[in-house]
């Protein structure tokens, strides 16, 4: 799996390994680079690990979830490129979690509901994910602690994924494409730039059994 964030994405999945690894069969290789990765390098850098993975992918049959799968974890932010990301993963069959606008909206939602358009700043979402006394000092500098995922934050949202997931999929109802609902997701047709605001994070947790 690669992902664009430096601190906050890999500390999470590695809370993941921690927490549900041993229980439901699981472990997640985290791919990240020093000055984060951008949609479509994420996409190439998983890429990099394709051959191995499939080679690997044959021994098990088709319906096996412990089949490996690769994934690539990105934001909107302002980042360009993000098209012609989700393009390359879709024929490379990689998977994507896609938050717009950015990873920390799931960390929120873990604590509360969120609406209204964002256009790729995180400084509302950072504002209302400070109020939870564990994350009082999230992204409140670009230090690396401050980004982390560790200690009473993990505390803090264990036990709250489901409800979580929940609030994501309630987001649908508010898209500007009218047929996007809870009941059905987003529709093929709406274009992810405009699933503002919105994650796809807790898709990576069903997909490992986790949800
Ligand atoms: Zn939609």
């Amino acid at each position: 799996m690669a992902v664009e964030g430096e601190v906050t994405e890999p500390d999470y999945l590695a809370y993941l390994n921690k927490e549900f690894g041993e229980d439901h069969d699981f472990f997640i290789h985290t791919l990240s680079v020093g000055n984060g990765l951008k949609p479509l390098p994420c996409v190439e850098k998983v890429l990099e690990y394709e051959s191995e993975v499939r080679d690997h992918e044959i021994r098990y049959p088709e319906d096996d979830a412990r089949k490996p799968q690769l994934w690539a974890v990105f934001d909107r932010d302002q980042h360009h490129g993000i098209p012609e990301a989700m393009k390359r993963a879709r024929k490379s069959d990689v998977r994507i979690a896609f938050s717009h606008p950015s990873f920390d909206l799931w960390l929120l939602l873990h604590f509360q509901d969120f609406s209204g358009a964002q256009n790729g700043s995180s400084a509302i979402v950072h504002e209302k994910l400070r109020s939870q006394p564990a994350f009082r000092r999230f992204a409140a500098t670009n230090a690396a602690e401050d980004k982390a995922i560790k200690d009473d934050r993990v505390e803090a949202l264990k036990e709250r994924h489901g409800a979580a997931r929940s609030r994501a999929r309630k987001m649908a109802d508010d898209c500007s494409a009218s047929s996007c609902s809870t009941a059905t997701g987003h529709a093929q047709h709406c274009d992810p730039l405009n699933r503002d605001p919105s994650t796809d994070v807790w898709k990576l947790l069903a997909e490992l059994g986790i949800l």
